[in-house]
C-alpha cells in the first residue's frame, strides 16, 4: 500500500466513482482512508454547548483504501504504483504505467543499496 497523507488519488468505486482529491487521513491498521469531499455524510447533531445551533454537519467517512488510485502527474490518471529501490539504497514508488517516480517512501539505507 502506497498511499501517504496529501497524495492526490482518484476514488475508483461508489458514489463519488472518478473523484480525484487529496488524502485527509489514513488508518493503516484498518485499511481506509478520508479523501477530501468524497463519501460525505450528513451527521444530525442535537443542540449542544458546543454546538448551540444543532443542525445537519457535513463529513467525510472513511473508505478503503483498494477503492483509490494515485494519480500519476505524467499519466494524468490513477495508476498502480510499486516500489523500488535506488542506487543509494532509499525507497521509492513509481508509476506502472510510464515509470515515473512517485516519491520516496524510506530513508537511505545501506544493505540495499548498489554500486
Ligand atoms: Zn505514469
Amino acid at each position: 500500500m502506497h498511499i501517504k497523507k496529501d497524495d492526490t488519488v482518484v476514488v475508483i468505486s461508489g458514489d463519488d466513482k472518478k473523484t480525484r482529491a487529496k488524502v485527509l487521513r489514513i488508518d493503516r491498521a484498518a485499511g481506509k482512508l478520508v479523501v477530501e469531499g468524497v463519501n460525505r455524510v450528513y451527521k444530525h447533531v442535537r443542540r449542544s454547548q458546543r454546538n448551540p445551533q444543532g443542525g445537519r454537519l457535513s463529513k467525510e467517512m472513511p473508505l478503503q483504501i483498494s477503492n483509490v488510485l494515485l494519480v500519476c502527474n505524467h499519466c494524468n490518471r490513477g495508476v498502480r504504483t510499486g516500489a523500488r529501490f535506488l542506487k543509494d539504497g532509499s525507497k521509492e514508488r513509481f508509476c506502472r504505467k510510464c515509470g515515473t517516480s512517485l516519491g520516496p517512501i524510506a530513508p537511505a539505507r545501506a544493505s540495499h543499496a548498489t554500486k
